[in-house]
């Protein structure tokens, strides 16, 4: 279709969908980016390295309501503009989005949509040659050389009328001349004051006799506006004659492409606002300064070029920073303490210690010291503690994850000269909340990463350096931002893999797992309470007792903290709000509501929920009815079979399985060891995701009961007291994708490896955990809190501990203790004594048997 010397653009083009204007071809419009979609094509397509490319774009104007951007991909436009980005610039305010300055190329139709996700590419028709009018020698030239005649005419006239001194008309003037006419429709009818709608008319013009046709009558209205206005201003001086007239321009924010080193005045006036914003803002000596200098160079730069938006950003970004704006704190310790028990149940030592700390801090007027860094499985209230904190000094709160940042500029920002360049989450987090002294959580600070781009941690402890963060250096900024009024809280799953120097600057509180009796607690007080306002339910429409809440626990939930509970607790209203909706629920089970659970219900239901039903009921306009009881049946009917049935005596129902106590940065988890034994080279195998000191264990495990198989009379497949005769031994860990490793498995092994040789089981309701020598002891082990909260879980009784860690039982919840009987084994006998019934001791079977009886 297109001439020799013409562009042709690719067949295949990705799709920019813009609400905010029509683009055409020739002219250049600067875009906002914000849809996923968008975001993501200007990423993928635009943003690759640091240098634009020069990726041909489509775009196509979005007709369809704004507000329904977000999941399905509206009905397309069927033409729009392909285009060059000619400048794309990122700013984090007020949310994530892109800048792009498009000049518009030519017409193409969609042929066909090729894929929607993650941006729409279709398969395109170029309509327009680029440059079609100077090598056109058809029928139609009469025609169309009269018609482009009399367009010029009126674009002529229209020009004349504005100020000739004024350098953007001078050039629009040339343009008139210089282009080819052909090009003159679109251009001009993105200078003149046109509606989206009839710019879309003018793009849907694939012709171009019709174009001609339909922009004229354009020309002409806006010649015949500028002169009423020249009459009504004619006492007023010439300048405000060509303002008036430039103003259009300027609003629709269209340059043509050929221009855009125009100098423009309207915009000068912006300039001036910001200018004066800077002078009354309360920003730093040396930030007023850079401003000041950057405004100068905005003055003189055309608006066109690509550092106009960068620089104004930026300059917007300095007078919002809030350089001296802060929330005035308000501690009153009894009043702290009321609400973070209001907020949370258990974990008295953490409130404690924060209570300790935010004290302290008031005493010393000031926030030097060590940051706190909660530690602790997912979803034990860490991120919760952090916001009520917040609220007891009358701060903001903002959340920064910090999990998977490897670049250093996500924490610094990147320099401005980087295209797409933004300040870092630092500065972005006081630019939300508006103050210089929010409390800011750093939440997973042991998922940071490292990469080439610098290591994020070590900007981080620039952040946290008391003697350091006054003067704050932003890449983006290159200024100094006082950050010593932002209290910092971080939040972690392990210890084990925080940076140690960001470590050293902390004060790590761990906060443990939560017991069934916790967990049911908090559910009926917070979470419960929570779920049903949030899904417009009332306690007189949804009932959970308490047994329904340790099912969920038990049966459908295994982790430390409440994160599933409450997604279980979700899924029920969820489904009840649907039944509610649906006024469907059978009056069959509200009558077991009432006769079964009739107490048990009832004492669940909080003051405050029973207030906030009257009003809610009102508007549901059901008749009252019995409250849907969640049982058992009901929960089963909601999520499902339980997940997790009671495996555990049905594992242990074999020789060759025993029960172990695992530390997980989620927490304690029970692990599972099994061994079988077959006919080989006294070989040994491991699998299921081991470390390194784990398989240590197993080789230390298996020499110590050979050395020891005599005493015990352990026996191979052929009755060898040497086990690894003829004999290949295979370890097992299932259940686990986590890489497990430590020596506290050891024990666990040993009583495992027993089992199989002795052909007898382990104690279902046991558990342990200890590390091994070769000689036969038994060394203490970390995690013990957890590992115990685990078996509890799992509804295990007796859990066999090394003897030196007798002291860490103190930490454990009086009523888990309870639960549980505790083995104190200093050596690897006493253990397999308590993991076996009636004991494991070197007498021969008859005497045991005996003394058992
Ligand atoms: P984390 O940051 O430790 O992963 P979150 O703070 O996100 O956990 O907690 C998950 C949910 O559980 C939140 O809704 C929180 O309010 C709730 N929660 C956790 N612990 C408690 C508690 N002790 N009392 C009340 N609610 C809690």
């Amino acid at each position: 279709m297109a001439s020799g010397s013409a562009i042709q653009i690719p067949s295949r083009l990705p799709l920019l969908l813009t609400h905010e204007g029509v683009l055409l071809p020739g002219s250049t419009m600067r875009t906002s980016v914000d849809s996923p979609r968008n975001m993501q094509l200007v990423r993928s397509r635009l943003l690759k390295g640091t240098s634009l490319r020069s990726t041909i774009i489509g775009v196509i104007p979005n007709t369809s309501d704004p507000t329904s951007d977000c999941e399905e991909l509206p009905a397309l436009h069927r033409i729009g503009t392909a285009a060059l980005a000619v400048q794309v610039v990122g700013s984090n305010w007020p949310k994530p989005h892109y800048t792009l300055l498009v000049t518009g190329l030519c017409r193409f139709q969609i042929l066909q949509l090729l894929k929607e996700k993650p941006y729409p590419v279709a398969e395109v028709e170029q309509l327009d040659r680029l440059e079609q009018f100077t090598n056109q020698h058809n029928k139609s030239e009469e025609e169309l050389g009269e018609l482009s005649e009399q367009f010029y005419k009126y674009a002529v006239q229209l020009v004349e009328m504005l100020d000739m001194s004024v350098p953007a008309v001078a050039k629009l003037r040339r343009l008139l001349d210089n282009l080819p006419r052909e090009a003159l429709p679109d251009i001009l009818t993105s200078i003149i004051r046109t509606s989206n709608q009839e710019k879309l008319q003018i793009l849907d013009a694939v012709r171009l006799e019709e174009r001609f046709k339909m922009t004229i009558p354009l020309l002409v209205r806006q010649i015949e506006g500028l002169k009423l206005l020249q009459k009504t201003r004619k006492p007023k001086q010439d300048d405000d004659k060509r303002i008036v007239a430039i103003r259009p321009i300027r609003r629709i924010n269209h340059i043509p492409s050929a221009t855009e080193d125009e100098d423009e005045e309207g915009d000068h006036d912006d300039v001036v606002m910001l200018e004066k914003k800077i002078r009354t803002s309360s920003m730093s000596e040396q930030a007023l300064k850079v401003c000041l200098k950057e405004i100068k160079r905005l003055k003189k730069m055309p608006q066109s070029m690509p550092e106009y938006a960068l620089t104004r950003n930026y300059l917007e970004l300095m007078v919002e920073l809030p350089w001296n704006k802060s929330t005035k704190d308000r501690l009153e310790i009894r009043a702290a303490r009321i609400l973070l028990d209001n907020d949370h149940y258990a974990m008295e030592k953490l409130k404690k210690r924060v209570l300790e700390y935010l004290a302290v801090r008031q005493l010393k007027n000031n926030l030097k010291g060590p940051i706190l860094c909660f530690v602790g499985p997912p979803g034990v209230g860490k991120t919760s503690v952090g916001r009520s904190i917040a609220k007891t000094l009358g701060r903001e709160f903002h959340r920064i994850a910090l999990g998977g940042v490897c670049d250093q500029s996500d924490i610094r920002g990147h320099r401005r000269t980087y295209v797409g360049s933004m300040p870092g989450r630092i500065i972005n987090g006081l630019k939300t909340v508006g103050v210089n002294n929010p409390v800011f959580l750093l939440d997973e600070v042991d998922k940071l990463g490292k990469s080439l781009q610098g290591d994020p941690a070590a900007a981080l402890l620039e952040v946290l350096d008391p003697e350091q963060n006054h003067s704050f250096t932003d890449h983006y900024l290159n200024v100094a931002f006082d950050l010593s009024q932002v209290l910092f809280i971080a939040t972690a799953n392990t210890t084990a893999t925080i940076p140690p120097a960001l470590l050293d600057r902390m004060e790590v509180i761990q906060v443990p797992g939560y017991t069934q009796e916790e967990k049911i607690e908090i559910a009926h007080r917070h979470l419960i309470p929570k779920q049903l306002e949030l899904h417009g339910l009332t306690p007189q429409q949804i009932q959970i007792p308490q047994v329904t809440t340790l099912d969920i626990i038990t049966r459908y939930t295994r982790e430390a903290g409440v994160r599933s509970l409450d997604r279980k607790l979700g899924a029920i209203c969820r489904a009840v709000a649907v039944k509610v909706a649906e006024g469907q629920h059978k009056e069959t089970k509200a009558d077991r509501a009432e006769v079964a659970e009739g107490e048990d219900c009832k004492e669940h239901i909080t003051e405050d929920a029973k207030t906030d039903s009257i009003s809610d009921t009102a508007d549901l306009a059901l008749p009252p009815e019995m409250p849907i009881l969640i049982d058992f049946h009901a929960l089963k009917d909601i999520l499902g079979p339980p997940m997790y049935e009671m495996e555990v005596s049905e594992r242990l129902s074999q020789p060759g399985v025993a029960i172990g106590l695992a530390w997980t940065p989620l927490g304690g988890e029970i692990m599972f060891v099994e061994a079988s034994r077959m006919d080989g080279e006294g070989q040994l195998t491991l699998t299921g995701q081991l470390g390194d000191v784990m398989k240590e264990s197993a080789h230390l495990a298996i020499s110590w009961l050979r050395s020891n198989a005599k005493r015990y009379q352990l026996t191979n497949a052929s009755g060898s007291f040497d086990l690894l005769d003829n004999t290949d031994i295979h370890l097992h860990f299932p259940a686990g994708a986590v890489t497990k490793d430590g020596p506290s498995a050891g024990v666990t092994i040993v009583t495992c490896l027993a089992s199989l040789f002795s052909g007898r089981l382990v104690c279902s309701d046991v558990a342990m955990t200890g590390e091994i020598t070769l000689r036969g002891l038994v060394l203490p082990v970390g995690g013990i809190k957890d590992k115990v909260l685990a078996a509890h879980r799992a509804g295990l009784k007796r859990i066999i501990i090394p003897q030196r860690n007798e002291k860490d039982l103190e930490e454990i919840a009086v009523n888990v203790r309870q639960d549980l009987t505790f083995v104190m084994a200093s050596c690897l006998d006493e253990v397999l004594n308590a993991a076996f019934d009636g004991g494991f001791s070197v007498k021969p079977i008859v005497e045991r048997l005996n003394s058992k009886l």
